[in-house]
């Protein structure tokens, strides 16, 4: 076999035909249910995947955990050079049992799926753009493939995973889902973190000894009111206290409260200032307690120079397939955030076209799909 460079349209006419394997091959992805929390799931899962990497001759390794399923690693040898990075997460937000009211199944030019877009398409498309590559015997740097199975819950274990192997690699391609009904891909993505605030305050009889109470509901409403002021739209930043609980009964003055908050900022500069203003909240009631806990847990994806110059490269092997391609940024994150914070150009939303991650609708659009993994393949080649 000769290496050489593939062509933009053999590359996609080998994906097109690959069509109904990649298909097969997503059916049997998803009905193997991979919620975060479900060890076993995701482990059974993991075996099909190494499987699949070591027929296209990749050495796969799996870094065992105790209560996330294993992180699988694939290398591919390449010409030369430091490998590309392929990263995704085999994961999904759906309990066990989805697959009974959401079955795969293919209706209308969509394939739907507990999971399918968010990302097992993702992974389909990284080992068939592979598998295109070495059919046409196509040169490219050596191939790192990781992916990790606690994305969907923060990624606490798979976050030292992803540092360590980017570090190693030149570049990095993310194949989370696309965006919007374009498939625009993703060269920013907001950073990510959470705060809990807990007040403790005095119960007492709301109708007997209403004045000796200090509510923790009252002292907690001053307090997330006061957070919410911390959104600033033009900057980028927003703070929802998204989950609230507390008290016991309508005649006792509560004893405790406490509340959710989610934060996303656009820059990693603004995240000091956001901390820092978490940190002075006091106790407006000087009977009640407040405990603030938490912080960012993803900082942001930028949009950095690295990471436009590959879409930049993105954008014209997708025009060599006749595809109109374009950029977005997301307020949601994913793993690219970490490489991205490292300093590594990373491109992200190179997964599938679809809609309805985390949602009923979860689909992927077929037609997108060859086309889609030709482009991956063309950037991988050229890279
Ligand atoms: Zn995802």
């Amino acid at each position: 076999m000769t290496f050489a460079t593939a062509k933009p349209s053999s590359l996609l006419d080998s994906c097109r035909q690959q069509e109904p394997a990649m298909l097969d091959l997503l059916r049997r992805m998803v009905e193997i249910e991979s919620p975060s929390d479900d060890k076993a799931g995701v482990d059974q899962l993991g075996k099909l995947l190494a499987a699949e990497f070591e027929r296209l001759g990749g050495k796969v390794t799996f870094h065992p955990q105790l209560a996330s399923g294993n992180h699988l690693q694939a290398e591919f040898p390449g010409s030369a050079g430091k490998p590309i990075l392929l990263l995704g997460h085999f994961d999904t937000v759906w309990p066990q049992g989805t697959l009974k009211s959401m079955p795969f199944r293919v209706e209308g030019g969509r394939a739907f799926g507990p999971g399918i877009y968010d990302m097992k398409a993702g992974i389909a498309m990284m080992l068939f753009a592979l598998r295109a590559l070495h059919s046409a015997g196509a040169s490219h740097r050596p191939v790192t493939v990781l992916l990790d199975t606690d994305e969907e819950v923060g990624s606490t274990t798979g976050r030292p995973l992803v540092e360590a192997v980017a570090k190693e690699c030149e570049a990095v391609l993310v194949l989370e889902p696309s965006q919007g009904p374009q498939g625009y891909l993703k060269t920013a993505r907001k950073g990510v973190g959470d705060y809990t605030l807990r007040v403790r305050g005095r119960a007492s009889h709301a109708g007997v000894d209403f004045e000796k109470g200090h509510s923790a509901i009252v002292e907690l409403s001053r307090q997330v009111l006061e957070v919410a002021k911390f959104t600033d739209l033009a900057r980028g930043i927003t703070v929802n206290p998204g989950v609230i609980q507390g008290g016991t009964r309508t005649n006792v003055v509560a004893a405790e409260a406490w509340a959710e908050v989610d934060i996303r900022i656009a820059r990693a500069a603004d995240a000091r200032e956001l901390e820092q203003k978490f940190a002075a909240l006091r106790p407006i009631d000087p009977g009640c307690s407040l405990e603030v806990s938490g912080g960012l847990n993803r900082p942001p994806m930028e949009r950095t120079e690295g990471t436009v110059r590959l879409f930049c490269l993105a954008q014209e092997h997708a025009a060599a397939l006749g595809l109109a391609l374009d950029e977005a940024s997301t307020g949601g994150g994913s793993d690219g955030n970490f490489t991205s914070a490292l300093g590594l150009p990373t491109l992200d939303g190179l997964g599938a076209v679809g809609e309805g991650a985390h949602a009923a609708n979860e689909s992927i659009v077929l037609s997108a799909l060859p086309q889609r993994t030709a482009l991956l393949a063309c950037l991988i080649q050229s890279l």
